[in-house]
């Protein structure tokens, strides 16, 4: 009898670390930790300010008054360096994410650190303080 098929994990990431062009000053900057943790997995990459609808590049932004879950409780707000409000981006994208990752069994999702949307230590973004919420696993790189 055959073999079944090896199941790979399956894990979301931040689109950033896989050399995708989302980061906010354009650039394209390749996570290698990141890649070689995903080495045997299927990824499925995502970037929360692009689907909040943000384009690139844009403007650098920063959670004011609080972090990513009072953000998500309307207590802090996301800003430009020029003072536009950006918060409605920054929540559509990250409800959008756990959309995505709500969509089929995920064994966990990384994050790319120092990111108003995807940190997960420090100041935690809005999108991993969703993600937090609702129960998933995340690794920060
Ligand atoms: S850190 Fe998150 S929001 Fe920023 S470019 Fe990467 S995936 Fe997009």
């Amino acid at each position: 009898m055959p073999e079944p098929p090896s199941v790979k994990p399956v894990f979301l990431a931040s689109a950033c670390l896989l050399g995708l062009c989302t980061r906010y000053d354009g650039k394209i900057k390749t996570d290698k930790a990141c890649l070689h943790f995903l080495q045997d997995c299927t990824i499925i990459p995502f970037c929360p300010e692009q689907l909040g609808g943000l384009p690139t590049p844009r403007t650098a932004a920063e959670i004011l008054h609080g972090d990513g879950y009072d953000v998500l409780q309307g207590r802090a707000f996301v800003h430009t360096q020029e003072g536009d409000d950006i918060t409605s981006a920054f929540v559509s994208g990250a409800k959008q994410v756990l959309q995505l990752a709500q969509l089929q069994a995920i064994d966990g999702i990384c994050l790319k650190a120092r990111s108003p949307s995807c940190a997960v230590s420090g100041t935690i973004g809005v999108t991993a303080a969703l993600l937090t919420e609702n129960g998933y696993k995340l690794h920060e790189f």
